[in-house]
């Protein structure tokens, strides 16, 4: 299918979707096996660069624990909790197994390829569409949508001349990575049309740190438990988000998982909250509570041991020396001889280490974005618009946000399903009928 099929234009079809991404593809998939008239536009020369890219080039496909607790965005949880009654991550497994692409759980919970190759499910998807009827405009910008009200049916303006269509899908991503074309001109579209976009910013994406310290340890990875914090003191301000997970030093501040994940609930609150803050604790197997009793062990077993040497019996020597240093605990002590001012000190940087957290990496650096069509515009049953019929919406460009191990891509197979079904059903004569909606006809 990604042999480019260029139909002349102006061209008249049933469903339009803009976006050959993971979103755009499962729609085109859908609608075309409903029997509808099915054109894919795309800017992009090579399209599924985001699928390409994704797990390492493994693509993590969707993971073994997908609730909506997992998606963030202005009434994420329940609106995303219906699409996936509607397309499962169970359905999903069962479809790329049709489509010849196994999938294997790994001990993280996260899905892959059995062939561990992101091209063969970008293949597969390409195959399964073209099969399905779908044809794929590639190198085809597009560049406004608008509905001829005459003709009740959508004029979409390309780089090759316009195209009118009974339904359209706006699959077009939203600012993550944006080499791979996805640059956020479907929000645009949507603004265009009346519809609401909830401010976005990077999300899974590392953050920046002006620390001084925490770049001497950069590429240790360790477990630990981020918090984001209102304000500088973690004990007393409440408490904004919080992760436990592998973690990593960088030279310039904080990725892993636990980083990644928190990044969007900074950049969402920092703006409003500009005291929030990020803190660590180095030793999340210590239970929230349990710090006091946990120190008092320690500080008795390692009495008469010198700072540094019980940090080591902890952490490498290289970040027992970060830490120590952060505390201002300079030259040899004891731990027993510490004064009251230096327990403290240290005791801060094992369990509420405040990071330094001052922004985070920007879009291409990020894998989604936070942020994106308001979901109160969207009818969860169909995706359609709640301003336009016959306007759809899936994937990144709405404003919802899966957290790591496979959420987003599980958020753009289900969404584009349930888009791609109302989609075609608005123009197949069958299901139309079922639906009372006449077919197009232009
Ligand atoms: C490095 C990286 C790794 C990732 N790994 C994973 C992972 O392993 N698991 C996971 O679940 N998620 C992962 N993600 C996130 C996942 O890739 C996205 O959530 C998903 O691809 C979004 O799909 P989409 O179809 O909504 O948008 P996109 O994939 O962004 O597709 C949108 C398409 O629309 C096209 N387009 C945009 N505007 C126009 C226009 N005006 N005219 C024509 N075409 C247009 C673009 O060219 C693009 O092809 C990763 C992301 C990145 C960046």
């Amino acid at each position: 299918m990604n042999e480019e099929l260029f139909p002349d234009f102006p061209l008249q079809t049933e469903v339009a979707i803009i976006g050959a991404g993971a979103a755009g593809l499962m729609a085109a998939i859908t609608a075309a096996r409903l029997g509808a008239r099915v054109h894919l536009f795309d800017g992009a020369k090579k399209v599924g660069a985001k699928i390409i890219v994704s797990g390492g080039q493994r693509c993590n496909v969707t993971n073994i624990a997908v609730t909506p607790a997992r998606f963030h965005g202005e009434g994420a949880p329940a609106f995303v909790s219906r699409i996936l009654r509607a397309y499962s991550p169970e359905q999903t497994r069962r479809f790329f197994e049709e489509i010849g692409v196994p999938l294997k759980l790994e001990e993280t919970g996260k899905y892959f390829p059995v062939s561990d190759s992101s091209r063969q499910v970008l293949g597969a998807l390409l195959h399964t569409a073209h099969r399905a009827g779908a044809v794929l405009c590639s190198q085809t910008d597009v560049t406004s949508v608008e509905l001829d009200p005459s003709t009740d049916a959508w004029k979409i303006e390309t780089s090759r001349g316009p195209v009118f269509a009974r339904s359209v899908i706006l699959a077009t991503g939203g600012l993550a990575l944006p080499k791979s074309g996805s640059n956020g001109r479907g929000y645009n579209f949507a603004r265009a049309l009346g519809h609401s976009i909830i401010s976005t910013t990077p999300a899974l994406t590392p953050l920046f740190s002006s620390d001084v310290h925490y770049p001497l340890a950069s590429g240790i990875t360790m477990p630990v438990r981020l918090r984001l914090h209102a304000e500088n003191d973690a004990r007393s301000s409440k408490k904004l988000a919080s992760y436990d997970g592998s973690f990593l030093f960088t030279h310039r501040g904080f990725s892993g998982p636990v980083a990644l994940n928190l990044s969007r609930h900074f950049a969402h609150h920092r703006p409003k909250v500009t005291t929030a803050t990020v803190f660590a604790s180095l030793l999340p197997d210590v239970e929230e509570g349990r710090e006091a009793q946990w120190w008092h062990e320690f500080a008795g077993r390692f009495a008469k041991k010198m700072v540094s040497t019980a940090l080591e019996t902890l952490f490498s020597a290289k970040l027992a020396g970060v830490i120590a240093a952060r505390a201002g605990l300079i030259g040899s002590l004891p731990l027993g001889r510490l004064s009251k001012t230096q327990t403290d000190a240290l005791k801060r940087e094992l369990f509420f280490a405040p990071l330094g957290v001052f922004d985070v990496a920007p879009y291409d650096k990020a894998e989604t974005t936070a942020g994106g069509v308001a979901l109160a515009e969207i009818e969860p049953a169909t995706m359609q618009s709640r301003l336009h019929k016959g306007l759809f919406f899936a994937g990144e460009v709405c404003d919802v946000d899966g957290e790591l191990g496979g959420f987003n891509f599980q958020w753009a197979w289900s969404s584009g399903v349930v888009a791609g079904r109302a989609a075609a059903r608005r123009c197949t004569p069958g299901s139309s009928e079922k639906f009372g909606v006449e077919r197009a006809d232009f």
